[in-house]
This record gives structure tokens, C-alpha cells and sequence, in this order.
């Protein structure tokens, strides 16, 4: 293919320059903007199974995957039939419907620390709602996070953050309070060292260390052998609760998330992407003797009008039992270790020094001869070197998410076909990259 994104005329390009009169910056997520990787953003017309075509036609084979939900790829038939039968009863009631029980069994019965399940429509309310309720339940305000971590862009977590904070730049938060943030604590991931220092100093005023078990918002760093352990041991010993965030985890990495994958029970986890199918959902869930403590069981209040929505149920609640289907983790993980594979071979064919990390079907390229395990060693990628093989990928019809600061996901469709195209494709970004 020959897309050129920096086209004048291209309707992309037209319809951004008319989003930004009324949209601020543009879009309504900022990595959308494609402004780090210094692109004009492409807007989509419509996905089927793993490829995405622009409003210009353009065709690409998508690994952005909605950010994580359409591990079914886009437009499934039967996520689509599900949506479409429950729209045809109404898309909202306010009210309780059965679908929500049905949803919330699976979760029970799927991850192992979860209870019970409230369900919300975002995965920053998740998180939000799952502090809350920690430190509700422990009656203590301080909470730790991990540097690079991204949980959503409630308040008390907004600091020092992944994903779209990371890939701006930013790093102060205006219109966040100091008086909200003096009670986060940040820490590097993967150093039980920083996290018993914590605990030293504050441990009897922690209510909480919330965690992605794989990191996936500065792009992808897989826990070190015996840190979520470490986690689970010293959240014990100080009587503080352990939060999974698995909104990117959860039903990615295993049918168990990634506390089945690691053989870790938090108190606590957050999900939400692929357990809404596509739709707006997100939920937290745990022990039931903690989860009781939520209105109208017990005094922390949560609430939603829409939460619980019948469209979002009926296409997480297929997206869910797809998900059943013998064999579909280990297809995911057979295609994703072949492209970490072809891109690494790659890497020594060109001799371009980088680094992938990959856990399941979420996987990371960084342009660093460093091991990276933090956010500091995410960091030393080389951004320069991202941006133009970036755009030299779109180039060749591959759709990645355009920031060093996030995951590249497989789904369950992505065919052999796909996985070998977008590898001879890197090789190409590559060989020209070298030579230049
Ligand atoms: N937690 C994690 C681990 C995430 O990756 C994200 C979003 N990428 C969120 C929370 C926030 O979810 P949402 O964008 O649905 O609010």
C-alpha cells in the first residue's frame, strides 16, 4: 500500500480540521490525536475481523483492536447479533435486568479472587469505585501506585501515569488538587525494594497498592518472577488490600486474567475493555466480605445510570462465552510469539538494537539495547527512531497504537496471512530505517 497520512486533501485530514473546532484537540482520547508520532489522525469508516479501513478507503491490519477490547476482532457476527437483539427491547432501562447476573456469574466463575461484581461503564470508574472502596473498607487514605502505571484518569490516580500522560509528556496534573494526590504514593514497577520501603515508612496508612499485573500503559513490562507475590505478601503483613487492574489484563492474557496466569488472588480487580465487547463497560469485583461494604449493601456509595446496560452486557456476555472455545488462548499466544519471532529475526537481520516484550498477545517493540522493566527503561527507547518507523508501518498498512507508551494487541482473527505480512512489512520499515 501506499497510504500517504500526510496527504493535504485526504479526508482524514478534512474531517480532523473540522473536529478540532468542535471537539477539543480534536478527538475524545488524546493518543487519537496521533500528535506524539507527528501524523495526521486516521478516521475510521468501518473494521471487519482484524483489518480497519480509513474514510479515505485505506485498508489496515489492526492491532490497536479498540485498545484492547476486540480481542474477537471487529464487528464479530455474533457479538453483532447479540447487540442487535437486545437493542430491539430497548437500549436502557435503569432498572435490573437478567443479563447483568448472567455476565456477573461468568466474571465469579472466570477469575478466581472475584466474588462478587459491580459493574460500572468505564474502566476509570472501575478503578476510581475500587479505591473508593478500599479505602472505605480499611478506613485508610494513602494509596500506592507504580511509575508508568495507568488506571484511568480519576484524580488520585493521575500521577505520574501511562499511557496518553506518558505519551504527551506530561508531567503535572493541572486541575488535580495537591490535597487528593499527597495521598498517592508512586514507586518504579517491578522494585519490591521501593515497595518495602513504602510500607516502611507508611504501611499502617496504606489502604491500598493497585497494580496492572502486566504492565500495559508504558508499553508492555511483564512482572518479575515473584513480584506480585511480593505484593500479595507485604499488602498481608500491613493489612492493606491488593488491587489487580486488569481492565487490559482481564480475559487478555489468560480466561483467568492475569491473577490466573501468575496464580496470585488480589482483594480487589478492576476490569473492563473486553468484558464489554466493544461496548462501555467496565466493573470491580472481589471478596464478597469487602464487595458488601458498597450501597446498597453496606455505606460506600457507587452508583450509574447506565451502568449495567443491556446492549453492553449482551455483547460482553457473548464476547465472553466466545471466549470459551477450546484452544483460542493458545492460538492467540501461538500467533503472537510468531510475530515477537519475525520481528526479532528481523531486528538481527538489520542489526537494529530493540527490545520486545510480550505476555499473551499483548507485545511491545522498543527501540532500546536495555532490558526494559520500568517506566525508566521504557523511556529509553528511542522516540525519534519510533516515530518514523511508525509512520513508515502505516505506510505499509499496518495499524499499531501510535505511541511508544502503549500494548499491540492480537486477536483471535488475525490470520497466519496477517501475522507474515505485517513481519515482511517489518522488515521492510527496518532494512530502509538501517540504510538511511
Ligand atoms: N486501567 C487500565 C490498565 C487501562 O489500560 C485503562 C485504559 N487503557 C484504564 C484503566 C481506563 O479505562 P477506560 O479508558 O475505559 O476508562
Amino acid at each position: 500500500m501506499n497510504f500517504n497520512n500526510t496527504r493535504v486533501d485526504s479526508n482524514s485530514k478534512v474531517a480532523f480540521e473540522q473536529a478540532k473546532n468542535v471537539i477539543p484537540g480534536g478527538v475524545n482520547s488524546p493518543v487519537r490525536a496521533f500528535s506524539s508520532v507527528g501524523l495526521t489522525p486516521v478516521f475510521i469508516a468501518r473494521g471487519e475481523g482484524s483489518h480497519i479501513y480509513d474514510i479515505d478507503g485505506n485498508e489496515f491490519i489492526d492491532y490497536i483492536g479498540s485498545w484492547g477490547p476486540l480481542i474477537l476482532g471487529h464487528a464479530h457476527p455474533e457479538v453483532v447479533t447479540a447487540i442487535q437483539q437486545a437493542a430491539k427491547y430497548g437500549a436502557s432501562y435503569g432498572l435490573s435486568t437478567e443479563i447483568e447476573i448472567n455476565v456477573a456469574r461468568l466474571i465469579c466463575e472466570r477469575i478466581p479472587s472475584i466474588e462478587m461484581v459491580r459493574m460500572v461503564s468505564s474502566g476509570t470508574e472501575a478503578t476510581m469505585s475500587a479505591l473508593r472502596l478500599a479505602r472505605g473498607y480499611t478506613k485508610r487514605q494513602k494509596v500506592v501506585k507504580f511509575q508508568g502505571g495507568y488506571h484511568g484518569h480519576a484524580d488520585p490516580l493521575l500521577i505520574k501515569a501511562g499511557s496518553g500522560v506518558a505519551t504527551l509528556g506530561l508531567t503535572d496534573n493541572p486541575g488535580v488538587p495537591n490535597s487528593v494526590t499527597a495521598h498517592t504514593i508512586t514507586v518504579p514497577y517491578n522494585s519490591m525494594e521501593s515497595i518495602r520501603l513504602a510500607f516502611e515508612q507508611f504501611g499502617e496508612q496504606i489502604a491500598a497498592v493497585i497494580v496492572e499485573p502486566v504492565a500495559g500503559n508504558m508499553g508492555v513490562v511483564p512482572p518479575k518472577p515473584g513480584f506480585l507475590q511480593g505484593l500479595r505478601e507485604i499488602t498481608e503483613q500491613y493489612g492493606s488490600l491488593l488491587i489487580f487492574d486488569e481492565v487490559m489484563t482481564g480475559f487478555r492474557v489468560d480466561y483467568h486474567g492475569a491473577q490466573g496466569l501468575y496464580g496470585i488472588n488480589p482483594d480487589l480487580t478492576c476490569l473492563g475493555k473486553i468484558i464489554g465487547g466493544g461496548l462501555p463497560v467496565g466493573a470491580y469485583g472481589g471478596k464478597r466480605e469487602i464487595m458488601e461494604h458498597i450501597a446498597p449493601a453496606g455505606p460506600i456509595y457507587q452508583a450509574g445510570t447506565l451502568s449495567g446496560n443491556p446492549l453492553a452486557m449482551s455483547a460482553g456476555y457473548k464476547t465472553l462465552q466466545l471466549l470459551e472455545e477450546p484452544g483460542i488462548y493458545g492460538e492467540l499466544d501461538r500467533k503472537a510469539a510468531r510475530l515477537a519471532e519475525g520481528f526479532a529475526e528481523n531486528a538481527r537481520l538489520t542489526n537494529i538494537p530493540l527490545k520486545i516484550n510480550r505476555v499473551g498477545s499483548m507485545l511491545s517493540i522498543f527501540f532500546t539495547e536495555q532490558e526494559v522493566v520500568d517506566y525508566e527503561t521504557a523511556k529509553s527507547s528511542d522516540m525519534q527512531f519510533f516515530n518514523k518507523y511508525y509512520a513508515s508501518m502505516l505506510d505499509f498498512g499496518i495499524l499499531t497504537p501510535p505511541s511508544q507508551y502503549e500494548a499491540m494487541f492480537v486477536s483471535a482473527v488475525h490470520s497466519d496471512e496477517d501475522i507474515e505480512n505485517t513481519i515482511k512489512a517489518h522488515y521492510q520499515v527496518l532494512n530502509k530505517m538501517g540504510i538511511e
